[in-house]
């Protein structure tokens, strides 16, 4: 059975980013009839809010992906130090206790001499004197101490990968705080929670290098990994600064359909062309993990409101009964209402504009040349409450009293009737319009 996770930090509001590894996840878990857990990495007591924690879960409940279990890391701390001694224990966990700027220096000392910056190791050298001298004034940070071979791996989406341990640095699991890192908490994790497929952006390449051997050492499962592109910018450009103005609580904000979105994650990088799916079903069985491409995927939230257009034309009355309840609009009226509407509105923030034109009026817009001829035509107008004819006899008796005919004589009427040059078949507008303004 596929069991997988998402595990996002709660230290910041879910973009689009974390959207894509959030739904793949959940796609190839609800495919197979698996588990899809949801894991908070809160190991970071300074910079994870409660406040985070619920806005992830009230984004992933908006796109209706739910999961079968919550777990976080916080409330997991003792398994993490039982598996730090089981490394200790096995000798491939070491005490280092450069600062970060020692570090530093060293690395570029290396980068001079055209070396990778790889820590050297130079604290397995240390004697137990050596290292209770150090201890006085501070306190030490722990590495896993890699084989240095080649780690091996097929990547559902990279394909076969193959990196040298040798060329990464041994990870530092634990800090000179006692703070248990992100690398170790999620291998043990994964381990003990049965995880069976990874998949999660590329910027975790080498850490799924360093996190086999734990996983190896430990006596654990190694998961199926996958690591899909990270997005760019419509123009390629990093999309890392702008994440923070693509959290999915703004675009839910700006009116996007949670399906809008979904379908166009889905699809965005991958060799099909995006499609607008109609439930989460036809989503789960039209997805195909292994058609992701590897190369950086250019998103453009703008793509994302001709999708939720497309949605909203589609939808039946009943999908918004709870947005036009909120509207006051009559019972008997709504399904008339939403068939004019639906075909004009890009998002459900557009519904409010067509009520308030329907029920209060518009504002004319008469064009200089236009005054007395609609001010002929509005004395033609047909008596309230208007039905579906009211529009073509009463174009019929203007054009028959003014002798104007097309757009010369449609146009006009309906920049009268509604301030605008565009909008709905008038025919099924005017039965909705309640009040007429004569001036603006
Ligand atoms: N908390 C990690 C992140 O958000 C999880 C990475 C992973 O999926 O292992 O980057």
């Amino acid at each position: 059975m596929t069991t997988t996770r998402f595990a996002p930090s709660p230290t910041g509001y879910l973009h689009v980013g974390n959207l894509r590894t959030a739904l793949f996840n959940f796609l190839i878990a609800r495919q197979s009839g698996g588990q899809f857990i949801l894991r908070l990495d809160d190991t970071d007591p300074e910079r994870s809010k409660p406040e985070y924690t619920d806005a992830i879960q009230r984004d992933l409940e908006w796109l209706g992906l739910d999961w079968d279990r919550i777990e976080t890391q916080s409330s997991r701390l003792d398994r993490y130090m039982a598996a730090a001694d089981d490394l200790r224990n096995k000798e491939r966990f070491y005490e280092a206790f450069e600062t970060l700027t020692e570090l530093d220096l060293k690395r570029k000392k290396q980068l001079n001499m055209g070396k990778p910056p790889v820590y050297d190791r130079a604290a397995l050298d240390l004697s137990e004197v050596e290292k209770d001298a150090l201890r006085v004034d501070r306190s030490g940070h722990w590495r896993f101490k890699l084989d240095h071979e080649r780690i091996e791996w097929h990547d559902g989406i990279l394909g076969d990968i193959s990196i040298d341990a040798a060329s990464v640095s041994d990870p530092v699991l634990i800090r000179g705080d006692g703070q248990v890192l992100y690398t170790l908490a999620s291998v043990v994790d994964d381990t003990e929670m049965g995880i069976t497929h990874v998949v999660r952006g590329s910027d975790h390449v080498t850490n799924t290098a360093t996190q086999i051997q734990i996983i190896e050492a430990l006596g654990g499962t190694v998961p199926t990994f996958a690591h899909h592109s990270l997005l760019t910018g419509p123009q390629g450009e990093a999309l890392s600064k702008r994440l923070g103005t693509l959290a999915l609580k703004d675009l839910r904000e700006r009116g996007v359909e949670p399906l809008a979105l979904l379908s166009h994650m889905a699809r965005l990088g991958s060799s099909d062309p995006v499609e607008l799916r109609s439930s989460m079903q036809e989503l789960i069985d039209g997805f195909d993990l292994s058609r992701s491409g590897s190369a950086p995927t250019k998103f453009d939230e703008e793509d994302l409101f001709p999708l939720t257009a497309k949605y909203l034309h589609a939808q039946p009355v009943q999908a918004v009964k709870g947005d036009l309840d909120a509207l006051n609009i009559p019972a008997d009226k709504q399904d008339a209402f939403w068939t004019v509407a639906r075909e004009n509105i890009t998002t459900r923030h557009d519904i409010a504009a067509w009520w308030r034109l329907c029920q209060d009026g518009a504002d004319p817009v008469i064009d200089a040349e236009d005054t007395d001829f609609v001010a002929t035509a509005l004395t033609l107008l047909p008596a309230q409450p208007f039905d579906d004819q009211s529009w073509s006899t009463w174009t019929a008796a203007v054009k028959e009293k003014t002798g104007r005919k097309g757009r010369a004589l449609f146009m006009p009427l309906r920049k009268a009737l509604t301030g605008m040059d565009h909008g709905p078949d008038m025919s099924t507008l005017m039965p909705l319009l309640q009040v007429i303004k004569t001036k603006p």
